[in-house]
């Protein structure tokens, strides 16, 4: 990040220009980190330099081996569904949906009812990382904790209060001994600041009018009732007077700046579906259905004894590309599950056309490509 433009910032230097429109937005960097290069070096600190965030890497971890994985058994779905219970279920999306007939559904002739299980395995890494940035407060004779109170404690070695397992959550704190007492960086001491809304004038153009005082055409045209004819109004944000208190140091002109440390908890997931049917995989990720299989490790090792082996190497590979997340935070914890979830493929004919649908998961959620009595969208029958 570039330092604050002081030409952005400095108190109401008013000059001649085109008046801005009242809908002028403010937008800047965030204005209360100080400039980089004025700030002491602070040992342990040091780094923190363009963009004026440091992500800092967490020492070696100290995890024990991971304990070998549990062995997983060969599961079939214990769900079962009926012709009658998948015709109804059609019946009732049919009667739901505005453009399908439910003649087919009820009409239709059930070819094939076939049952299989979708296995889907998710994996999940809780993960802590950390970073260091300059900030300010605005300075108004609170405690100052500076160098002088001893050395700063490295990025890892702060107590920051750990969420529950699998909860993100993020946190910021000041660093100890970081903290020193500036005159404010963005109003240089001077408490208030130019309104950027206004540009200083204290007024802005009239957006009814445009700027033109009147309004209409022809024999319409008359007087602009919002701003009295005059084309200009006065400047909500700093109500006339062209400059507002700094926000920045709240009028005080002095900022307390200091190292603030943030912490990110995050769950990081990864999965794989594993279904034999033209049933779109993805659906399968929302759906209930039964967990086979469920380890919690702080560091875990893939699943080997699944006896569908594409689910054993999505695990490696999974696992392989988690590990990756210890280069830049502390791994906590990571859990994977093995869910079933069954599917139901009917395979129908109805007037010579031949379609399918899906009965799929706990729940038996609907899924159908080319229903072949619709009005519109495909248009086949009207
Ligand atoms: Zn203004
Ligand atoms: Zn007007
Ligand atoms: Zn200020």
């Amino acid at each position: 990040m570039q330092p604050s433009k002081p030409s952005q910032v400095q108190p109401a230097a008013q000059g001649e220009g085109e008046m801005p429109f009242d809908d002028s937005s403010q937008q800047m960097a965030d204005p209360s980190a100080p400039p980089i290069q004025e700030m002491e070096r602070i040992k342990g600190y040091e780094e923190i330099v363009k963009p004026n965030v440091t992500h800092v890497t967490p020492p070696p971890p100290s995890y024990q081996e991971a304990t070998q994985g549990a062995s997983v058994d060969r599961w079939i779905s214990n769900k079962s569904l009926t012709e009658d219970e998948a015709r109804a279920l059609l019946v009732a999306e049919a009667k739901s949906k505005c453009c399908w007939g439910k003649g087919a559904a009820e009409g239709m002739t059930i070819s094939s009812l076939q049952k299989s299980t979708a296995v889907h395995y998710v994996l999940r890494t809780f993960v802590e990382t950390r970073s260091t940035e300059w900030a300010s407060v605005p300075f108004k004779g609170q405690p100052v904790d500076g160098p002088q109170n001893g050395q700063a404690p490295a990025p890892w070695d702060i107590h920051v209060q750990q969420p529950e397992m699998f909860r993100d959550a993020r946190m910021q704190c000041e660093v100890p001994h970081t903290a020193s007492v500036r005159t404010c960086h963005y109003c240089m001491g001077a408490t208030f600041v130019m309104c950027l809304r206004c540009g200083g004038f204290g007024r802005t153009r009239c957006n009814s009018c445009r700027g033109k005082g009147v309004k209409g055409v022809g024999d319409n045209r008359r007087q602009c009732l919002s701003c009295g004819g005059s084309g200009k109004r006065t400047c909500f944000n700093c109500r006339g007077h062209g400059r507002i208190p700094c926000p920045v140091c709240e009028a005080a002109g002095q900022v307390k700046c200091f190292v603030q440390l943030t912490t990110m908890f995050k769950t990081h997931t990864k999965d794989f579906i594993l279904e034999q049917t033209p049933l779109p995989d993805e659906l399968i990720r929302n759906v209930p259905g039964a967990t086979l299989f469920n380890e919690t490790q702080p560091l875990l090792n893939p699943i080997q004894s699944c006896p569908e082996q594409q689910v054993n190497a999505a695990s490696a590979s999974l696992i392989q590309e988690h590990r990756v997340l210890a280069k830049t935070g502390r791994i906590w914890m990571q859990n994977h599950v093995i869910r079933g979830v069954p599917v139901f493929q009917c395979d129908c004919q109805w007037k010579d056309k031949e379609f399918q649908f899906f009965v799929y998961g706990d729940n038996r959620t609907l899924h159908t490509d080319g229903y072949p009595q619709t009005c519109c969208c495909g248009c086949q029958l009207l």
